[in-house]
């Protein structure tokens, strides 16, 4: 059975993140969305909601999972028997820093590393972008799946 990881903070996942995962299960036989979990790092949504997020999202899609993880993805690829990692980019500052994240995996474990091009459509969406519509009371529906719910 071929499975990939879909690495990433997702604070909150975006249509961007969707567009990837929906055309990666299209690839594998399951995408498990994988929550990296780094405890210096300051998030809008926390760890469950962002889960739930995704889960809600995909209730009806069997080949897709939802996890999070602490340490190195690789390691984490490891410990659950998954050989491909999948990555979306949008545009080439993205290609820079995938490469070089890349090529450091490929020299820590034999796993690939698999890139899909964004849809057009989202490829200007960026959770970081998505925050700050919130923060600032816009209208963020427009770039999120319908399961992101922002609490009043
Ligand atoms: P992180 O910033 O922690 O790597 P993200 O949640 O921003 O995590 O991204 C996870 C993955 O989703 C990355 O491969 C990133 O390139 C991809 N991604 C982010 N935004 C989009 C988008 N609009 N379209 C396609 N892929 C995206």
């Amino acid at each position: 059975m071929k499975r990939a990881i879909f690495p990433g903070s997702f604070d909150p996942i975006t249509l961007g993140h969707y567009d990837i995962i929906t055309r990666g299960v299209t690839l594998f036989d399951e995408v498990i969305v994988a929550i990296g979990v780094n405890a210096s790092k300051k998030y809008m949504f926390s760890l469950e909601e962002r889960m739930a997020f995704i889960r809600e999202t995909f209730k009806d899609e069997p080949k897709i999972k939802v996890v999070s993880y602490k340490g190195l993805t690789v390691d984490f690829c490891k410990e659950i028997g998954v050989d491909f990692i999948l990555r979306g980019l949008r545009n080439p500052a993205d290609f820079e820093f995938e490469k070089a994240i890349a090529h450091t995996n490929r020299d820590l474990a034999p796993i690939e590393t698999v890139f899909l091009l964004t849809a057009a459509k989202t490829s200007y969406i960026a959770s970081s972008i998505v925050r700050d519509v919130i923060r600032n009371n816009g209208d963020y529906t427009k770039l999120v799946p319908k399961s992101v719910v922002v609490k009043q």
